[in-house]
């Protein structure tokens, strides 16, 4: 039952010691004192005696020493690639981790390191990795076509499912979320004849012009007032376009009303994330979500709820929580089960604009039948009301887990989470907007990442702005370890100091 790094010097070499630690599955009770010390001892003969300040610095050389088949990966990727990666957001310092397998909840990156991986790529994979019965689906399918140039028998099957299940009228299907949200602001404004567009600021919607504005804007560039300035994310981005977008604060009605009183004849439509889960976890607070139904009733412009991350976390979506019926939806990311799988769905009286001669749609790959048989499978055989409530279930356990861990270590942070995703916030005031996120410890939250990541365990997306996901194939044993885990870790926090800043950018 005791494993062999007791004696972590004992091995061959360090190195040979130091793969063996993330895979150890503690069962014993005292296990994780004995892994503590083990680590810090041999942190300590690593770097020369560390001093608590040093806390980061040890990790940083433990991953580095875990992971050299990734850092010549990254090192060859980024002659071919700025910096290596193809989504700016998997950037991690020292150098982003590459991947070669999935398993149920399981990942091993390219040093053959296993991890239990709760970032389930970003909520995309509500299904865990390799689903079995989708990838049954996937291989019957791919001797079929993969692509038809043609529509596929299983569109009206599956767009029924999304309709019936996400309480829409009709969709439209593409393959990403920026598809979908880009679609659904070029509706809103032909159908209403308007141009501005309100926004949340610390809301992502994909990386499109219109609504990449204030998604992670400094204090300084935003402003101290409850209106924001209008903060682009990106260079290259017109003026003109960003002339047509209103940024309020979420979960501030005056900031509502402040920022579209001059525009309210002309504005076509208000997007949100109707839980933002790009600065962390925040629910909305108790009327928000009615008051901006109220406020689109009132103008005329239509309300769009982004639910391309809280689609596959809820059987019916945002709207099944909180009982507000968005004009609009838009969903992706966990529909799919791993696969491009995006849906702009809405009442029929709008949706029926989106034809030939009057609002344009279209795309290759939108609904190939690879996409549209892995969403079938996913929302009728796996994602199904049942697996996901045995997912919430794990997902509270993993909250509470966590809550009284911070408690008892009288660590700086907060947890916000609903069902199978929620966030540790670094910070010791509840996070209701982009301007409370911005105390968030990002130092802290990158050696809680790092730490966790050299004990074997993804603990979330990649940044604090993230939050974890458990997925079906989660089990009550992945939970523990990750508690078992972090209770290892949170001493480290205790006693660590590391000063980063949030880079706004995308
Ligand atoms: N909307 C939300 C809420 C998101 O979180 C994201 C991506 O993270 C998107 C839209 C864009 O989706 P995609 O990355 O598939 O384009």
């Amino acid at each position: 039952m005791i494993l062999s790094y007791v004696a972590p010097f004992d091995c061959e070499s360090e190195d040979a010691w130091f793969r063996t630690f993330p895979y150890v599955q503690a069962t014993d009770p005292s296990s994780s004192e004995i892994r503590e010390r083990a680590f810090i001892q041999h942190y300590t003969a690593l770097v020369g005696g560390g001093t608590v300040e040093k806390i980061g610095e040890m990790e940083v050389e433990a991953l580095k020493r875990r992971t050299r088949r990734s850092s010549k990966i990254f090192e060859e990727a980024s002659k071919w690639m700025p910096y290596g990666v193809n989504s700016n957001y998997r950037y991690l310092d020292p150098y982003p981790l590459y991947f070669a397998k999935g398993q149920g909840s399981k990942l091993w990156d390219a040093d053959g390191n296993e991890y239990t991986d709760f970032n389930m790529a970003f909520g995309a994979l509500g299904v865990g990795h390799a689903h079995p019965t989708l990838v049954k689906a996937m291989q019957d399918q791919v001797g079929n076509g993969t692509i038809f140039g043609f529509e596929g028998e299983d569109v009206a099957p599956l767009a029924k499912t999304i309709c019936q299940r996400f309480l829409v009228d009709m969709v439209k299907l593409s393959s990403t979320g920026l598809e979908s949200t880009m679609h659904a602001v070029r509706l809103a404004r032909a159908y209403t004849k308007r141009k501005k567009i309100l926004k949340f600021e610390g809301c992502y919607h994909g990386s499109h012009d219109t609504l990449m504005v204030n998604v992670k804007p400094t204090l300084p560039k935003t402003g101290n007032s409850t209106v924001p300035n209008i903060v682009p994310s990106s260079q290259g981005m017109l003026e003109e376009i960003l002339q047509n977008t209103i940024v309020a604060q979420f979960n501030n009605l005056e900031s509502v009303e402040r920022s579209v009183r001059k525009d309210k004849d002309n504005l076509a439509g208000v997007i949100l994330e109707p839980i933002p889960m790009n600065m962390g976890f925040v629910p909305p607070r108790k009327g928000f979500l009615e008051a901006l139904r109220h406020l689109c009733d009132e103008t005329g412009a239509l309300l769009i709820f982004d639910e391309v991350k809280t689609c596959g976390k809820f059987y019916h979506g945002v709207e099944g929580e909180f009982g507000v019926t968005p004009d609009l939806k838009t969903m992706g990311k966990a529909i799919g089960g791993g696969y491009p799988l995006s849906v702009l769905g809405g009442k029929q009286k709008i949706m029926d604009a989106i034809v030939p001669g009057v609002v344009a749609h279209a795309g290759t790959f939108n609904s190939n039948p690879v996409a549209v048989r892995a969403g079938l499978v996913t929302l009728t055989e796996i994602l199904t009301r049942e697996k996901l409530a045995q997912a919430a279930k794990l997902g509270e356990e993993l909250a509470r887990g966590y809550t009284d861990i911070i408690e008892d270590a009288k660590l700086k942070a907060k947890v916000q989470a609903i069902g199978v995703s929620g966030t540790m916030h670094f910070t010791d005031h509840e996070v209701t907007d982009w301007r409370s996120f911005l105390d968030v410890n990002v130092g802290t939250w990158w050696t809680y990442y790092t730490a966790m990541l050299n004990r074997g365990v993804i603990p979330m997306a990649t940044g604090p702005d993230e939050q974890w996901t458990v997925s079906v194939q989660h089990t009550k044993a992945d939970i523990e370890n990750h508690l078992e885990v972090f209770k290892t870790v949170v001493k480290e926090l205790l006693r660590s100091e590391v000063s980063m800043e949030m880079v706004e950018a995308i």
